[in-house]
Parts: C-alpha cells; structure tokens; sequence
C-alpha cells in the first residue's frame, strides 16, 4: 500500500486560441471578441479591424493577396507521398494524406506558383497549414525545391510564405533530409545572386524554422505569429513551467534580432515589392513573352 503518493499536477495549458476562418456570415476575433462581418474580414486579408489580429489563411488566399490581379501559374500539384515507411500512429498516414486533400483540395502542403509581385516577375512557395499542419515531407521539400530550380533557371526572385508544424513524422528521416535539400538549394540561388524573401506566418516551427525560413535574405514575419523550434507547449511540458506572454512571438524574435522585421499583412505586398526593386529586380516588361506554361505537369516521383 502506498502512503505517499506523489502526485504530479498536470500542467497548465491555455485552451487553444487557433482558429481557422470558419464559414459563416460572421466571424467572431479570438483575440478581441469583436463580432466582424465575414465580407469585410476578406476585404481586409483576414485581419481583426479592431485589434489587427491576424487569422490564419490558406496558400490560396495568401498568393492571391501577393500577386497582381490575383494571377498565377501553379507547379508541381501532381505529386504525391508514397508513404515510404507505411506509417500508421493513430490512423495510417495514408487516411492523413486524404483526408488532407479532402480538407485543402491540395495534394500536399504547399502551393508553387510563378505569377507578377508589383510587376515583378517572382517564384512563391506558399504553405497549406491546413494539409496535415503544413508539415514539411518528400513532397513539400521536392516542389520548393523545384521552385528554387526554376528560380535559378530564370533568374527570378523567390519568396516561401512558411505556416507549418514543422518536418513531418509520418515520414521519418526523407523529411528530414528535406532541411538540408532545400538549404542547398538556397545556396545554389545565393550563389546565382538571386534574392530570396522569407515570410513566416503563425506558425513556423520545428524543422521549417530550422532551415529555410530562416535563410531568406530578408526573414519578415507576420505580427505575433508563433516562430520557433520546439513549440512552447513541449518546453512548457519539459520545464514543467509557464512560458511568459509573447515568448517565441514575432515581436520577441525582431527584439531578439532573429528576423528583420515584423510586417502587417495589408503592406506585406508593398513591402515585398520595395525589397524586390531595392535588390535590383525590374518589372517585366509587358509585351515581353510571359513565362512559358509548364507543358506538362511532372508527376515525376520526388527524388
Ligand atoms: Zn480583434
């Protein structure tokens, strides 16, 4: 019979203040309760009117906030995981995988696209947080890759708009070579004088930050978004304590001097532009052949 039971309190956690844009005529702001008008949260790129919170959006909405006229070709949609390791944890990887697309209508977590950014021609790389938490596997890494290919190939600049979890587990070590894939890239473009902007959004974590979203030649981050390695929920569960407000935010990691600046998204495009014509880039020329549509989308296995 035990008489001394140590009992461990569990931590505390605060509830999940995450939330996705729901459908609806009316959006409540998690951060201010103001009750907003679905129409006008659009109108201003999901951002709070009142307490200028940001919501979280999808690739989709996030190019065309970055591309003139909303226009821009895709790359790269066919390919798919294969599930290298027939992962299961709580349901097989494979039901993840669907129920991903089902969710996003995307094959995997990211959107590649070529389009004109202030009239500069420019290479994005969007994340889908919501295909499987914007997690980083084979796929995620072959198309950024690609992008940062085509970038060199045409001498374009590259800008990855990062919302991810991180490396994704399902798919073990392949994802984590991913990190040191895109890296050379990156230096491959570098290398080529090529500028590459970096846009972390909330959130940036694990493996995603600890490469390429912390490569660009400029890192911008968007107002209080969460950006870190280890999300605070797994310090908090190791230090067994309560992480102070604002820790791993935007505005600490500006202070802390690990990005260069924190930018609202209604000037995120103008911002974007002024560093693309400060390095040099110059709007195509209208008239000029636009980018040859790819003939035929590789579906090609990623390497
Ligand atoms: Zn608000």
């Amino acid at each position: 019979m035990t008489w001394f039971k140590k009992v461990r309190k569990p931590i505390e956690t605060p509830a999940d203040k995450s939330v996705r844009v729901p459908e609806g005529l009316w959006v409540k702001c998690p951060s201010c309760a103001e009750i907003l008008y679905n129409k006008d949260l659009v109108a201003s790129l999901h951002v709070c009117k009142k307490c200028d919170h940001h919501f979280r959006i999808n690739a989709a909405d996030r190019l065309r906030m970055l591309f003139d006229d909303g226009e821009w070709q895709e790359y790269d949609g066919g390919l798919l995981s294969t599930d290298p390791l027939e992962f299961t944890d709580t349901k097989p990887y494979k039901d993840r995988l669907k129920a991903g697309k089902k969710a996003t209508g995307r094959r995997d977590a990211l959107v590649s696209a070529t389009g004109r950014i202030g009239g500069i021609e420019t290479v994005v790389a969007a994340m889908e947080y919501g295909f499987i938490g914007g997690s980083m596997g084979v796929v995620v890494g072959e198309m950024i890759t690609r992008a940062i290919e085509r970038a060199i190939e045409r001498r374009l600049p590259v800008v990855i708009v990062s919302a991810s979890g991180g490396a994704r587990m399902m798919e073990g070590t392949l994802s984590l070579m991913q990190m040191a894939k895109i890296s050379a890239a990156l230096a491959r473009l570098d290398r080529a004088g090529l500028l590459f902007i970096s846009v972390l959004t909330d959130p940036t974590t694990g493996g995603v930050t600890a490469s390429f979203a912390m490569l660009g030649d400029l890192n911008i981050a968007e107002p209080k978004a969460l950006i870190g390695f280890a999300g605070p929920r797994v310090i908090e569960q190791t230090i067994r304590q309560k992480l102070p407000d604002g820790f791993q935010r935007s505005e600490f990691l500006l202070e802390k001097g690990m990005i260069d600046a924190v930018v609202d998204r209604r000037q995120m495009k103008d911002t974007i532009v002024r560093a693309l014509r400060f390095a040099g880039a110059e709007p195509a020329r209208d008239g000029a052949a636009a980018p040859a549509p790819e003939t035929a989308v590789s579906d090609a296995a990623p390497r």
